[in-house]
């Protein structure tokens, strides 16, 4: 393998080493950073991820709560619930786990959580945020891979970077970051009708898809620093990304693996807005994304 290995999980704990000693600082100040999850319907890898998370808050020192309602629940029962935690002053941080139920709309779910306390990032306020070139609370997943991109010491200013995939919870706001940092940016989808043309100009590219294989190492650049965001289960039930590693990895020069890569990333971002947010709720003011 010719290519580095940007491995997810390393930089995660370097970043949760960082984070214990910000919340050590909270400490001193009588705050518990505090995350509340809520957990609509029976979902097993909801509810796995959601333990991740817990565990990971545990981990660090952050305080954290899960609220379950039945998959039949009403939008109106989540709404009070989202009240409440706006409300309490013991919780930073809230997320909704997505997926919802069908009858529930997330879009307007999300908007009830208020924007000071949206550590999943997906509230309009803070992606709206973005596009005016300020960063408030990020989405997790392309504040992790940006995260990544600065542990690996990556230029991003005056590179090519090409995004695929442009959903508004993944592709679009990491265009958006990219943007923000002085990258010239595509971002490509399903009707994209050449995406070699694309990927072959990539310095820095990144995949959000959620089709495994899409990208093989003939469409890489050589040197190009590879970011797989994608997680596909395989039919043998092993985990694997949107990028072919064993081919891309022989022309890249970095690349993060599934699993290992930006998953772990994801979640170390989701305590970093909670401790974000909390010290923020002491009129702390945080650069972001915090060092
Ligand atoms: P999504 O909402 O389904 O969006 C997928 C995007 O891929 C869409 O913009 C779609 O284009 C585009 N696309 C589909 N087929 C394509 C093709 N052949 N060529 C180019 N673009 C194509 O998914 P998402 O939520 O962004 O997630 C994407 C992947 O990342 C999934 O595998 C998901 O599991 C994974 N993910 C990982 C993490 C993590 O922590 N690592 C977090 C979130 C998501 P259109 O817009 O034209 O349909």
């Amino acid at each position: 393998m010719a290519a580095i290995l940007l491995d997810g999980a390393a930089i995660a704990q370097d970043v949760y080493a960082q984070l214990h000693e910000r919340i050590q600082r909270l400490h001193v100040r009588g705050i518990q950073p505090g995350l509340a999850a809520i957990l609509i319907g029976e979902n097993s890898a909801s509810r796995i991820y959601l333990k991740n998370k817990a565990r990971a808050c545990a981990r660090v020192g952050v305080h954290s709560e899960m609220f379950e309602f039945p998959a039949d629940c009403s939008e109106h029962e989540i709404f009070s619930k989202l009240q409440a935690l706006n409300a309490d002053s013991r919780i930073h941080g809230i997320l909704v786990q997505l997926p919802l139920p069908a009858h529930l709309r997330s879009e307007r779910i999300l908007q009830a959580i208020t924007p000071a306390k949206d550590v999943d990032g997906f509230n309009w306020v803070n992606l709206g945020a973005m596009v005016a070139g300020h960063t408030l609370l990020a989405p997790c997943t392309p504040l992790g891979v940006m995260t990544m991109l600065d542990y690996a010491r990556s230029p991003i200013e005056g590179r090519n970077a090409v995004v695929i995939g442009r959903s508004a919870l993944v592709g679009k706001p990491l265009a958006l970051m990219l943007i923000a940092r002085g990258a010239t940016v595509s971002v490509c989808n399903s009707k994209t009708t050449d995406l070699r043309q694309y990927t072959s100009i990539a310095d820095i590219l990144a995949v959000a898809v959620g089709r495994p294989g899409l990208i093989d190492g003939s469409m890489i650049k050589p040197g190009a620093v590879v970011i797989d965001i994608g997680i596909n289960r395989m039919p043998d039930g092993k985990l694997a990304g949107d990028v072919d590693f064993a081919s891309a990895s022989q022309v890249a020069s970095r690349i993060t693996p599934v699993p290992g890569g930006v998953g772990r990333m994801t979640v170390a971002m989701l305590l970093a807005n909670t401790v974000t947010a909390a010290e923020r709720s002491l009129g702390i003011e945080v650069p972001y994304p915090a060092q």
